[in-house]
């Protein structure tokens, strides 16, 4: 069985390289800072290499931990977290593809099981659910800071336990980190509802040219490269915006294009009902879930738009 592979590779490897999806978010962080303790636990060396983190998830364990840069291309092991896809580890493919053994652990159905050894569920509502089981098997005891990394993950990709992903089992080991200690309110109002001056700003922005298109079922919105260096955004302050336009009654898409230092535009997906956005979104080289995807366009802005409502409008009902 796979999971026992996974396991018995861990225990082998002395050197290992801990990887996440660019622009990480709090399943990427949480995953990545769960599985190092984890390690650590269990006496490895590990790097847990995070290029941009955002300064929100200070307040967990290890984040003091995380590198830049890893110490060479040569590690034992290599493990993608939370990652779907080898291009979305960005410039830090070389970690994993130099790495002796490969291993994926995800929870994306659009996953292309990028590793030697692919640990994927796509039923799992977050990446910190599956390292439960993993860490389990591991013989790892998941203790107030581990648990505190995975509360993070599992708050934050299932939207603060309102994502129809969630499963019983998900209360259930919520329910055991908080007999544990882990105080799940103030994360949840960390990651879930703080935000910046800055961010307010930002969403005023984009609310302020939110546009409600095919009878108000499509949400479409952006924000410029200029508007975010007026602002002097931190990296991830965008997070969040895109659930604005889900929210309003009647729409079943939203979309959030953000212009990227390179002109390119990042662009985010989400759902409520029916539309697989992750669909929509591997039409653009992209990917991600059926209610949250993304995916990345180099066109200019009204090119851009026209492209993605043009294939968008076909999935309406
Ligand atoms: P977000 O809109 O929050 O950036 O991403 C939503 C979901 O889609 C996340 O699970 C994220 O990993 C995935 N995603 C976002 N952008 C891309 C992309 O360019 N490629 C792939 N494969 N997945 C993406
Ligand atoms: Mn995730």
């Amino acid at each position: 069985m796979i999971l026992d592979n996974i396991i018995d590779e861990i225990k082998k490897a002395e050197d290992i390289v801990l990887l996440t999806h660019e622009t990480p978010d709090g399943d990427a962080i949480g995953s990545s800072l769960a599985l190092y303790g984890a390690l650590k636990q269990l006496g490895k060396n590990v790097d847990v290499i995070i290029p941009e983190c955002p300064s929100l998830f200070q307040f967990l364990p290890w984040y003091k931990e995380i590198k830049k840069e890893g110490k060479n291309n040569r590690y034992n092991l290599a493990i993608a977290l939370d990652c779907s896809d080898i291009k979305r580890l960005n410039g830090f493919a070389k970690y994993f593809e130099g790495a002796k053994i490969k291993m994926v652990i995800d929870h994306h159905g659009s996953n292309t099981m990028f590793g030697d050894y692919n640990f994927v569920n796509p039923a799992s509502p977050a990446c910190c659910q599956i390292l439960v089981t993993v860490l389990e098997y591991l013989g790892a005891k998941i203790d107030k800071k581990i648990g505190e990394c995975i509360a993070t993950g599992i708050i934050t990709d299932t939207g603060g336990f309102k994502y129809s992903t969630i499963k019983a089992e998900t209360f259930e080991f919520v329910a055991e980190l908080l007999n544990d200690g882990v105080n799940i309110s103030d994360i949840y109002r960390k990651v879930m509802q703080l935000i910046s001056k800055k961010q307010f700003e930002l969403r005023k922005i984009a609310i302020n040219r939110m546009e409600f298109l095919e009878d108000g079922k499509i949400a479409f919105t952006y924000i410029t490269k200029k508007e975010q260096e007026d602002l002097k955004l931190d990296i991830g302050e965008h997070e969040g915006i895109v659930e604005l336009g889900r929210d309003v009654a009647g729409v079943e898409i939203s979309i959030f294009m953000r212009e990227q230092a390179d002109n390119s535009y990042k662009i985010s997906f989400r759902s409520n009902d029916y539309v697989n956005v992750s669909d929509i979104c591997l039409m653009f080289g992209g990917g991600g879930h059926p209610r949250a995807a993304g995916c990345t366009i180099n066109l200019p802005l009204e090119q851009a738009k026209e492209k993605l409502l043009s294939q968008t409008r076909m999935y309406l009902k």
